[in-house]
């Protein structure tokens, strides 16, 4: 537990989820808790609001909520935004539920408000915010932490088992899991710290978006963002979709889940949260405790909490010990030499930029994957797997693969630019070393397609969603480089 922390953080039961972000003491002439989230957009079940809930009742001061969207971030997209914007309306009606002010802000020509987090810390007795190991959420909390005389902490809000009670230095899943599984009851069950201190009402130094009643479509549209990718198909934003997604798990999904979650062609075998994890509607706990009161079978909950505790959790375990998540020096060192030791293999496979990002390579299965990125944002687990591996032969060097992959999954997918992303890209380009030695890929395992293409019906579900139209998405000149610690 770090000593920086002031009582009522100090001695919450969530403590080790907390930690103080510069040296800055509690300014008692604040008039609020400015509590501003990036990525945890929910306004029930989420620690960081709990943990400024929990500041203003000792110090006796209302927490001021403060989400904000800029147009400026890496892949500003109509779809990224239109997600985003939906989570933020619902979290600012959650957060009125709760008691709580809520500010937010879309930046836009006609509405600038360069610092925004500053000025409305310099009025806060303290800041707390999101403590997220990868893309920009790292390294904006970070900077705000350097720059502020308010006391800046950061709270994680995207694991069940809070990282820190793990401990540090473990390099495999299987020790981490030894850890992680005795841990798990303990974090469990929902109970939000309740406010004792009415809302903040008083002034702030600009003025907010009332999102509520707002077209977001029409917003979204006026915006200097991507609009050539449009919102997803298929994952509408909005708490509201989220819990339609979580009761379609309990029902349909996981009675039958540890047999059709590797089917691709099925739509009901997998969960479709990921995108709501990422930004947050969701978190962790409420999903679990909706898992565990369904009717359905031990084996298939023990599955699903493997992937979402077993295997994301240690996901972001990983990011959090690694100084550059997001890059290709991640990747286990045998196979980044094997990998090396084949950089001048002849590569037949090779796809131009373009031909990739629009799904239309030679590869029918890996269009398939590609088009589901490019439709409905989201793809499935088995079908991203294959489409990993693949970029390595489709690319010049296995670092301009690696930059491929986290482009195309980042700039596409909803729950991209997430510690899941890169963990399963290193994962891809890692994973146990085969016995056997391949052109291009040396000891890199390398995986076919025949798990959806021999299963009934599946050649032509893979031909269908090859051919899926498209929206005509830019294509870049280059591939971005190393912009998510351009802090
Ligand atoms: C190359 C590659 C790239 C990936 N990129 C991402 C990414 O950008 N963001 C992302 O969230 N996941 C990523 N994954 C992991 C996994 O594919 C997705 O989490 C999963 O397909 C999401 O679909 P779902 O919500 O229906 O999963 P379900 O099968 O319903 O699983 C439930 C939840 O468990 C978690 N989960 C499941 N599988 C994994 C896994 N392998 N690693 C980590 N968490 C998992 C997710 O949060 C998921 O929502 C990637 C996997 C690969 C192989």
């Amino acid at each position: 537990m770090t000593p920086d922390l002031p009582p009522a953080l100090a001695d919450w039961r969530e403590a080790p989820r907390v930690r103080a972000a510069n040296h800055r003491p509690v300014r008692h002439d604040g008039r609020y808790i400015l509590c501003w989230l990036q990525q945890a957009l929910r306004a029930r079940d989420n620690p960081v609001i709990d943990a400024a809930v929990r500041l203003g009742n000792a110090l006796r001061l209302p927490v001021l909520v403060y989400h904000g969207v800029r147009e400026d971030y890496p892949y500003a997209s109509d779809r990224l935004h239109r997600f985003i914007l939906g989570a933020g309306r619902d979290l600012g009606a959650g957060c009125a539920a709760r008691g709580l002010a809520f500010a937010g802000h879309v930046d836009r020509a006609e509405r600038r408000e360069p610092g925004l987090v500053h000025r409305l810390g310099a009025a806060a007795a303290a800041i707390v915010a999101e403590d997220q190991p990868t893309f920009v959420a790292r390294w904006q909390a970070e900077r705000v932490a350097a720059r502020s005389d308010a006391p800046v902490y950061l709270v994680e809000a995207a694991c069940l088992v809070p990282p820190a009670v793990i401990g540090d230095g473990i390099r495999g899943r299987s020790g981490f899991l030894r850890r992680h599984e005795p841990e798990r009851e303990r974090w469990s069950g929902v109970a939000d710290e309740p406010s004792e201190v009415a809302p903040y009402a008083g002034e702030l130094p600009f003025v907010a978006d009332r999102l509520d009643d707002a077209d977001l479509d029409a917003l979204v549209a006026r915006l200097s963002i991507d609009h050539s990718l449009p919102a997803s198909d298929s994952h509408a934003p909005g708490r509201a979709a989220a819990l339609i997604r979580l009761a379609r798990l309990t029902t349909e999904v996981l009675p039958g889940y540890a047999s059709a979650r590797n089917d691709a062609t099925r739509a009901d075998g997998a969960s479709g949260l990921s995108p709501y994890l990422h930004f947050g509607v969701l978190g962790p706990r409420e999903v679990m405790a909706a898992v565990d009161a369904s009717r359905a079978g031990a084996q298939h909950k023990r599955k699903f909490a493997d992937e979402l505790l077993g295997w994301r959790e240690w996901f972001h375990y990983q990011a959090r010990g690694l100084a550059r998540p997001e890059h290709y020096d991640r990747v286990a060192d045998w196979a980044r030499h094997s990998l090396s030791d084949h950089a001048g293999d002849p590569r037949p496979e090779l796809e131009p930029l373009a031909a990739m990002l629009c799904g239309e390579t030679r590869d029918e299965t890996w269009n398939a994957c590609q088009r589901q990125f490019l439709v409905h944002g989201w793809m499935h687990n088995n079908l991203r797997m294959y489409w990993g591996k693949r970029i390595l032969a489709m690319t010049p060097d296995p670092q301009t693969a690696w930059a491929t992959a986290c482009y195309l999954n980042d700039r596409l997918s909803l729950d991209g630019r997430d510690p899941s992303t890169y963990g399963n890209i290193a994962a891809m380009f890692g994973g146990a070393p085969s016995d056997r030695d391949r052109p291009v890929y040396g000891r890199v395992a390398t995986r076919g397609d025949g798990s959806t293409r021999h299963r009934d019906g599946g050649a032509a579900w893979l031909a269908a969603a090859a051919a899926l139209p498209t929206p005509a998405v830019s294509v870049p000149d280059a591939l971005p480089g190393d912009r998510y610690l351009a802090g």
